[in-house]
């Protein structure tokens, strides 16, 4: 396969978006942070005490004893000793990319083709303000005149227009072609945004590269990006870094979003940190640049089943590339809602709140395993052993390797132990009665036995449970009857309980090690609820389908709205045990 090769525009920018100047400088100079930046002692004139300082945000380097400074390529030329062909190399093999020599001097025909990009943006902003029926239609999406002003909203009129204003201005229509501006199709041109709203693109630099544009007319392609090109590199854009670069860099937070409307939305709902690619996907590039500007970036697509698979792979993607301190986060929008349609219902509050409870990547990686085994008998706890060690593994940075091994694997053995199902169950078996719950009947003991305060705390809940195992159910009742006698103050329960149950209390005890040794308070009463919930569940099945049946069945249409409801509350208190349960 032939390997891509870089123009030194190309490999500056790689540097920046992949590396630290400080790494590079490390290598020669003795660094050490202080606030933002690193500062040792200046290679370049002799000192005692350090006043080389180098900035990564801005891939610069400054000696305030002898006034030299630059950035990575004036620091390789003077400390190397190299001319600039001779570092832009170093740089290229560093970074493990191939220089191309020829690309950078093809520079003039690429800073002829931004200009004509630039004009054309102008020009489709104008178009703007004297089309009514592109106005009507921003007006309708609630895109406000606001809005449009920050991200440069235009109209791209028809091709003769479009043809004229670049001929006034000497733009051939080749040039126009190569702009991306006209498609030729069999000798003839068409405007390839023609009767769209445009909205520009930027690179990095502020350039405008692309154009997104929206149909107002009914054409059967709503949305149409620039084609990929030299300029337009799909894999490199971050819609919406140009507009909202300040208030990232001050709240060094980024919300990925799905495309430039819901960037917009965001906006509009004075979230300035949004940002979309160019497509569901991101690529290293991205990666690495939306780290530069942020340690935890959120994703944050849309509620549907593909923007679920799309936070999906993409979690899978950011695997190989973490290096301590790095992640992301993904948002969990509700179902089947976009950030633009979530804010016409909802307040800026509803979703910082969901926003606060958005999902580590740590933790979908784990769901992704989950999914992917159809039961849980041994054969396929093995293949989660595997695929654990698999998504590990991909990791390349060892440190954070090893400790993804090590918490999916905790995972798995909390969510497994925890319910004590290690019997054969099938995923999908609704009738949860015929599971063995006698975890949950042990773990009650054991609060007795250990967290007897918080067990009394929740005595008439206890009192409503039927233990299945006989032998806990005795030792329950017993409980309950030292703790409602008139001395229950002065007797040691525990004490009690050893002596008369010995080996079965023997046998449980370990169950505190394993499972409220290292909970706090507040956790252990939250868990104990929880148990009781679990046991509670069986009653609250059965109980369900005897109300189905009686709805089914009863001919008195005055009774069933009553039985609809308890059935509905019923289902819900099941949903909310059952959910609990799985996190
Ligand atoms: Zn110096």
């Amino acid at each position: 396969m032939k390997q891509k090769r870089y123009s030194v525009d190309q490999i500056l920018e790689e540097f920046n978006s992949r590396s630290k100047l400080s790494d590079l400088i490390s290598k020669y100079v003795n660094l050490t942070p202080r606030g933002n930046q690193f500062v040792g002692k200046c290679p370049f004139h002799n000192e005692k005490t350090p006043s080389f300082n180098v900035n990564d945000d801005k891939g610069l380097f400054h000696c305030f004893g002898c006034k030299v400074g630059g950035n990575v390529i004036t620091f390789l030329q003077k400390n190397n000793n190299l001319s600039f062909i001779e570092s832009i190399k170093y740089l290229s093999t560093y970074l493990g990319i191939e220089f191309n020599i020829n690309e950078s001097r093809q520079t003039d025909k690429t800073i002829r083709l931004l200009n004509i990009l630039e004009k054309a943006n102008s020009f489709f902003i104008k178009n703007l303000v004297t089309n009514n029926f592109a106005k009507k239609y921003l007006v309708q999406r609630q895109i406000s005149l606001d809005a449009q002003k920050f991200f440069q909203v235009g109209y791209c009129p028809n091709d003769n227009a479009l043809i004229d204003f670049f001929k006034k201005n000497d733009v051939s229509i080749d040039e126009l072609v190569d702009a991306d501006l006209l498609i030729k199709k069999n000798n003839n041109f068409f405007g390839r945004f023609r009767d769209r709203i445009t909205f520009p693109i930027f690179n990095i630099k502020d350039k405008v590269v692309g154009f997104g544009g929206r149909t107002i007319t009914d054409s059967k392609i709503k949305y149409i990006n620039s084609q990929e090109s030299e300029i337009f590199k799909k894999s490199e854009i971050l819609y919406g870094l140009t507009q909202n670069i300040s208030e990232i860099r001050q709240s060094k937070q980024i919300i990925i979003v799905e495309g430039y409307l819901d960037v917009i939305a965001m906006y509009q709902k004075n979230i300035k940190i949004a940002l979309s690619t160019m497509g569901t996907t991101l690529s290293s590039n991205q990666i690495f640049k939306l780290w530069n500007l942020s340690d935890t970036p959120y994703i944050c697509f849309d509620g549907d089943k593909a923007g679920k698979s799309a936070s999906e792979n993409i979690a899978l993607k950011i695997l190989e590339f973490l290096t301590p301190g790095k992640s992301f986060k993904f948002i969990n929008l509700p179902n089947s809602e976009d950030p633009d349609t979530f804010f016409k219902r909802r307040s800026l509050d509803q979703f910082e709140k969901i926003k606060e409870e958005s999902k580590d990547l740590s933790d979908l990686i784990w769901d992704i395993i989950l999914k992917s085994v159809d039961s849980y008998t041994p054969e396929f706890l093995a293949k989660i052993d595997e695929s654990i060690k698999f998504y590990s593994n991909k990791i390349k940075n060892k440190s954070v390797s090893v400790e993804y091994f090590r918490y999916l694997r905790e995972k798995k053995n909390k969510f497994f132990w925890g319910k004590n199902v290690i019997t054969k169950r099938n995923k999908n078996q609704e009738n949860l009665e015929k599971i063995e719950v006698n975890i949950n009947e042990k773990l009650l003991i054991v609060f007795a036995i250990f967290e007897i305060q918080i067990f009394s705390s929740m005595i008439e809940e206890i009192t409503k449970v039927k233990l299945k195992n006989n032998k806990l159910e005795e030792i329950r009742n017993e409980i309950i009857e030292i703790l409602s006698g008139e001395h229950s103050a002065e007797i040691d329960v525990e004490v009690r309980l050893r002596k008369k149950y010995s080996s079965i209390i023997e046998k449980i005890s370990q169950l505190n090690e394993t499972h409220l040794k290292d909970m706090k308070k507040k956790e252990k009463v939250l868990f104990l609820k929880q148990i009781l919930s679990n046991l509670k569940l069986p009653e609250l099945l059965n109980e369900k389908e005897k109300i189905k049946k009686q709805i089914l069945e009863i001919k008195n249409n005055e009774e069933q709205p009553k039985l609809i409801t308890e059935y509905n509350h019923l289902v819900e208190e099941i949903k909310r045990i059952k959910k609990k349960n799985l996190e």
